[in-house]
């Protein structure tokens, strides 16, 4: 049976990754240093450990007299453009020291396959319908925020242990996630959980906010489709980093509509002056199709998915509906 380790397992994307790994047969180890929010983890074992101390990552890797098969490295301080705006310093703080021990302590201890998640955020603002970016193109770089700065720094990290210690790193670009069990409010949302909840909210004809005029381009990937593509990045040849998103480009305003049309209400839109991020992003998933690879969700099948969801939580915190 092989055996992982997802740090990060307490959070979105690595609790669904959890779920991945076990239907694969996986026996998984999760680690981060909160339990999963929405629903009790599907891993074998679960450690409440701070990554950003070596002893715990030593922790984390180490299984009997030797160390798991495959590390996933989803532990971030991270949030949507909101937390990203305002929280520079920890996330440059805290993910760094997380990526610098961890990728150390799995280097060192001889873990064989380790995969570290990046963020499109490490590519420079774009004007709408821009030649799609290839992944070699991040560099020159000029991130948008320090959030991309960080990424960009620890898949140089991830890629300078391989070369010495001769680890398999697999490094994949996330698109914007969402779906099911992702955070929906407090301030570490993401624009589809954001607007969902807003959506839920609002009663007939009445207005949802959005931060700028609406214009800007999104591709949304449904958390289904990303750890698909993770899985597959993972047992790949594929070296450097890999964008992995769906291809279906949408302006933030058509993220309302359609999350609307998903919730059976109609919504006004009003623009309020907020964090708004990059104007475009377009980039190439060739290098992920080369795995066979295609998303299987276009926005509105996975807002299907991911609006009862929120409308759920949000009737639940104001005490049913
Ligand atoms: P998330 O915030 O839900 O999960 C991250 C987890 O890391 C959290 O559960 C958190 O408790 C844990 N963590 C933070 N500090 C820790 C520490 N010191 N020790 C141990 N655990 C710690 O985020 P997510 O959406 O699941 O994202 C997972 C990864 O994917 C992150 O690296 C993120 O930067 C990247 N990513 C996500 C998106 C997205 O749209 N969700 C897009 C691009 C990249």
């Amino acid at each position: 049976m092989k055996t992982a380790v997802i740090c990060g397992a307490g959070g979105f994307i690595g609790s669904h990754l959890v779920k991945r790994l076990k239907s694969e047969g996986y026996w998984v180890r999760g680690v981060d240093i909160k339990k999963p929010e929405f629903s009790p983890t599907a891993a074998d074992e679960f450690l409440v450990l701070d990554l950003r101390e070596e002893a715990n990552c030593r922790a984390a890797v180490v299984l009997g007299t030797g160390v798991v098969d495959e590390v996933y490295q989803l532990a971030a301080d991270m949030g949507g453009m909101g937390f990203i705006h305002s929280a520079e310093c920890e996330i440059m703080h805290n993910s760094v020291l997380i990526n610098v021990r961890m990728t150390h302590a799995a280097a060192t201890l001889g873990v064989k396959r380790y995969f570290y998640s990046s963020s499109a955020c490490v590519y420079r603002d774009m004007k709408p319908g821009e030649p799609e970016m290839t992944e070699a193109e991040a560099i020159p770089a000029n991130p948008d925020n320090e959030y991309g700065w960080e990424k960009l720094y620890s898949e140089r990290m991830a890629q300078a242990y391989s070369r010495k210690y001769g680890m398999v790193v697999r490094i994949a670009r996330f698109q914007n996630c969402y779906g099911p069990e992702g955070t929906w409010r407090g301030g570490r949302e993401k624009a589809p959980a954001a607007i969902c909840r807003k959506v839920a909210m609002a009663k007939e004809g009445e207005a949802v906010e959005i931060w700028g005029d609406g214009s800007a381009v999104r591709s949304y990937t449904y958390v289904d489709d990303m750890v698909d593509g993770i899985y597959r990045l993972m047992h790949s040849d594929l070296k450097g980093a890999v964008n992995i998103g769906c291809p279906q480009y949408v302006t933030v305003r058509e993220l309302v509509e359609v999350a609307a049309e998903v919730a059976g209400k109609r919504v006004l839109i009003e623009s309020i002056p907020g964090p708004v991020g990059v104007q475009s992003r377009n980039f190439s998933n060739e290098r992920i199709y080369s795995t066979g690879w295609r998303s299987q969700f276009d926005l509105k099948a996975g807002l299907r998915r991911t609006y009862p969801w929120v409308k759920a939580q949000v009737e639940a915190a104001s005490g049913g509906a």
